[in-house]
C-alpha cells in the first residue's frame, strides 16, 4: 500500500490531545502545526529558529487551541540525555503525547557518492534519521501511557526508490522507512502506538527550491494544500493502521 487520503477532520477532532511537530518553523511542519491547532490540538513546536517558532506561536494563539510549547533545539546535536530531558519536560508540561510527527530534515548536497563530503553525510543522517530514532525512543514511555498515539515519519520518493546523486538524503529516507517498518512490526502486538510514513511529494518549500532551483515554484502545491493524509494518520479514523507507506499527493500514490 502507498496511498493518498483526501481527509478533513471533524471540528475539534484533536482537542484534549498533544502533538509534537519537528521542523515546525517553516514549510510543511509550519502548515501542519497550524492545521492541528485549527482542529483543537495542543502543539509542541520544535526547530532551531526561535523567531519563526514565535511567529507560529502567535498565529496559534489566535485559534481556539491551547497555548503551544516551543522547543528550540538542534537535532544535529541531539543525544540520549537531551532527548530524555525533553521527554520529562513534555510529560511535566503536557502530561501526554498523542502524535509525534518527524518532519524536520535537511537536503545535504546533490552530488555523486564518490564526492560526498563525509561530515555532511554524517549530519544528514543524524538530522533525518538518527534524531528520529533517539526522540522516538525517549518519548516511548510517555506515548505508551497516552491514547491514542500516532507516529509519522517523513519520507520522500528517493526514500522509496534510491536515486543517483541524492546521496545521504536518499539513504536517510530509505533508513527512515526501515525504522518505521521495524517499529510498527515490533509494536504490532505489544502497543497501541501506530507508526506510518508519508511521502509529501513535491511541495512549495525552501527544501524544494534548494533541490530544484530551476523549477517554477508555482508548479508545486503549497504545504497547506497537501495535509489531508497527515491529518488522517493523526485522527481516530486511522486507529488500526500501522506499518504503511502513504503519499500526501495523488500523483505520488501507487
Ligand atoms: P523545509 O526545508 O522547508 O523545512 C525543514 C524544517 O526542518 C525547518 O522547520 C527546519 O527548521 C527544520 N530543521 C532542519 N534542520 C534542523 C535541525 N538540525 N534541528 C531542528 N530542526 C531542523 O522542508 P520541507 O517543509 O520541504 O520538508 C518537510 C519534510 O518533508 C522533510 O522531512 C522533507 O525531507 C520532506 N519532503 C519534502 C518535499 C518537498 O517537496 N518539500 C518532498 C519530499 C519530502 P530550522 O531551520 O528552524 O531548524
Amino acid at each position: 500500500m502507498n496511498c493518498y487520503i483526501n481527509f478533513k477532520p471533524t471540528e475539534n477532532a484533536f482537542s484534549k490531545r498533544t502533538y509534537l511537530v519537528t521542523g515546525a518553523s517553516q514549510g510543511i511542519g509550519y502548515a501542519l502545526a497550524l492545521a492541528i491547532a485549527q482542529f483543537g490540538g495542543e502543539l509542541i513546536l520544535l526547530a532551531r529558529n526561535e523567531n519563526k517558532l514565535n511567529q507560529l506561536y502567535d498565529q496559534i494563539l489566535a485559534t481556539e487551541a491551547p497555548t503551544p510549547l516551543i522547543i528550540p533545539l538542534d537535532l544535529a546535536k541531539l543525544d540520549t540525555e537531551e532527548a530524555e530531558t525533553l521527554a520529562r519536560h513534555i510529560e511535566a508540561q503536557c502530561g501526554q503525547l498523542n502524535g509525534l510527527i518527524h518532519n524536520a530534515s535537511i537536503l545535504g548536497k546533490l552530488t555523486p557518492l564518490d564526492q560526498y563530503p563525509i561530515p555532511l553525510w554524517e549530519q544528514v543522517l543524524k538530522v533525518n534519521t538518527t534524531s528520529c530514532f533517539t526522540l522516538t525512543q525517549a518519548l516511548t514511555p510517555l506515548m505508551q501511557k497516552s491514547k491514542p498515539t500516532s507516529v509519522i515519519f517523513s519520507s520522500s520518493s528517493v526514500g522509496r526508490e534510491p536515486r543517483a546523486y541524492w546521496g545521504a538524503y536518499s539513504i536517510s529516507k530509505c533508513a527512515t522507512e526501515a525504522l518505521m517498518q521495524i517499529w510498527a512490526n515490533e509494536w504490532a502486538n505489544t502497543s497501541h502506538i501506530r507508526v506510518n510514513s508519508i511521502n509529501p511529494g513535491g511541495t512549495r518549500t525552501q527544501m524544494r527550491r534548494q533541490a530544484y532551483p530551476a523549477e517554477n515554484p508555482l508548479s508545486c502545491p503549497k504545504p497547506e494544500a497537501i495535509l489531508g493524509t497527515y491529518l488522517y494518520l493523526l485522527a481516530d479514523e486511522s486507529e488500526h493502521i500501522s506499518g504503511k507507506q502513504f503519499s500526501a499527493q495523488p500523483s505520488q500514490s501507487k
